[in-house]
């Protein structure tokens, strides 16, 4: 099971916890720092390059590009995400 970083909730899966975790995308904030973002997944993947831990999980949780390419930085941060929302 995995637990949302940002309110809590358990889901059954990972992919579970990603579709989730959109629904505390939706008012153009990143959920992190509380800046307004036109662009969230560029906002996070700037500061998931300087290594931000936060903003690192948060990238690994958002969607995959349309056509389903996930660069290097998102497998990590996935990995991440991944490991640091897990409950055992
Ligand atoms: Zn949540
Ligand atoms: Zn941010």
């Amino acid at each position: 099971m995995f637990r949302c970083p940002f309110c809590g909730k358990i889901t059954l899966t990972f992919s579970g916890l990603i579709v989730h975790v959109k629904t505390h995308l939706k008012d153009g904030r990143c959920p992190i720092c509380l800046k307004e973002v036109r662009d969230l997944k560029r906002h996070t993947y700037a500061k998931a390059k300087q290594g931000g831990k936060a903003h690192r999980i948060l990238y690994g949780l958002l969607n995959r590009g349309s056509n389903g390419y996930i660069g290097d930085l998102m497998r990590e941060c996935r990995y991440e995400a991944y490991r640091a929302c897990e409950v055992k």
